[in-house]
């Protein structure tokens, strides 16, 4: 699959090709969507003023609370119409549905095809998928699609079992692994406590996903160094999430994910919403284009970016996302899923055996979050805590670690510094 055009077009004609996506997308949801049809009511907004992209600052931001709260109203087609139904963790407790038409499907197939061509993958490669396809996540079935767009090779292994994963590369002999980062350590330790002779399984590259694998210079980060360290194959990030439907991957530059400007509009913005300057970092807001469900206008994604728009020596001339460099509020990523506290709060008040607990959020050794949950209950047991893990894997899709404590101890971490309410979260990343 070769560069797209527009990719490699000056970054002047890049942004009027974008200036006219942009025109084409307001159009459509001031004609379809509920949602943004108010919006631009609300605020005297008329989309004929909005021309350029330094024009977008004049529509409101869409917030991901707003997301959940009138989930609905972002449909620009009836319900019939969609054939897919995800669902991505939401700041309020419960999940946010993002449907996907039939266009919606090829367009995530175009995106994520022109993503592993970005890489440097092509026909003649094979992928191992150690990431789940199911559980209403979109991305697994993204790649499968990408994949299939590509002409390449998959093989939909899914999400841990390190036995699995090796037979399966000594089977059908993939050239990469589409994987989460810290699952790559997983599969090293296997092999070494096996007798696996990493260097044997011709395995070329990794695209990895969840977990940030470089430094802000580009540089590999304690995990990427550690995985390189065992294992020396190529790694690429990809950045992506349900809401953008959309992936920034690395190219073989591996200088940052590479934006493709046909499917989204990137804005860095501060607190204030203000664009940052160049270079800076900032919020990462994006508006896609091309989607027909549940296209996004200026949605909030909560991650802390910076964005590069050197030229690349891929010929690429699009921009460049740098490594996520953390999350506005207390966004968790966790084994490649993004949580947030209250959803684990709802999970933990529907156990009435559960008399008090605190969350607390940390880094791991190798610099990804971790979730130890400490909870106090009269009737500690193993079956408890099967129960808790079960619900958590139903209601969130992943298990954090789980301790029981005496109940004193709870309430003595309950106590907030400031000795008001009392506090459930505890963020020691800072
Ligand atoms: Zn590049």
């Amino acid at each position: 699959m070769s560069i797209p055009e527009i990719e490699q077009a000056t970054p002047s004609e890049i942004k009027s090709f974008q200036e006219e996506k942009l025109r084409e997308v307001l159009h459509y949801v001031s004609a379809h969507s509920p949602y943004y049809r108010r919006l631009f009511k609300q605020h005297k907004i008329n989309i004929l003023d909005i021309q350029s992209l330094e024009d977008l600052t004049g529509i409101p931001t869409t917030t991901k609370d707003q997301l959940q709260r009138y989930n609905d109203d972002f449909l620009c087609v009836p319900k019939s119409k969609i054939i897919d139904f995800v669902t991505t963790s939401g700041t309020l407790g419960e999940p946010v549905t993002i449907g996907l038409t039939d266009k919606d499907l090829d367009r995530l197939a175009y995106n994520e095809a022109i993503s592993f061509a970005c890489a440097g993958i092509g026909e003649s490669d094979i992928l191992q998928l150690t990431t789940t396809m199911d559980r209403r996540f979109m991305a697994g079935l993204a790649y499968f699609l990408g994949v299939r767009k590509l002409g390449a090779g998959i093989i939909r292994v899914g999400a841990g079992i390190p036995e699995l994963q090796w037979d399966t590369i000594f089977k059908f002999h993939p050239s990469y692994l589409i994987v989460v980062p810290s699952f790559l350590l997983k599969l090293i330790q296997y092999a070494h406590a096996n007798g696996i002779s990493l260097s044997d399984s011709g395995i070329k590259g990794a695209i990895c996903i969840g977990e940030p694998l470089r430094n802000q210079d580009f540089s590999l980060n304690t995990l990427g160094a550690n995985i390189k360290s065992h294992w020396d194959i190529d790694l690429y990030s990809t950045y992506a999430s349900t809401e953008m439907s959309t992936a920034f991957t690395e190219c073989i530059a591996q200088q940052g994910g590479h934006q493709h400007p046909e499917l989204i509009i990137v804005e860095v913005l501060d607190e204030n919403e203000n664009p940052v300057p160049n270079g800076k970092e900032g919020e990462l807001v994006i508006t896609t284009l091309g989607v027909q469900a549940m296209p996004l206008i200026r949605f909030k994604t909560g991650d802390i970016i910076t964005a590069h728009t050197d030229p690349c020596i891929c010929g690429r001339n699009s921009l460049r996302l740098g490594p996520v460099l953390g999350r506005k509020k207390q966004m968790i990523k966790y084994k490649g899923t993004t949580l947030y506290p209250p959803a684990m709060h709802n999970a933990l008040n529907d156990f009435t055996e559960v008399d008090s607990f605190v969350i607390e959020i940390y880094y791991n050794e190798i610099g990804t979050d971790e979730i130890r949950i400490k909870l106090a209950t009269k009737k500690p047991s193993n079956d408890l805590l099967h129960r808790i893990k079960d619900h958590f894997r139903s209601k969130l899709r992943v298990t954090p670690g789980i301790e029981f404590r005496p109940i004193e101890e709870i309430q003595k971490l309950r106590l907030s510094k400031l000795g008001r309410k009392p506090i459930s979260v505890i963020d020691l990343r800072n």
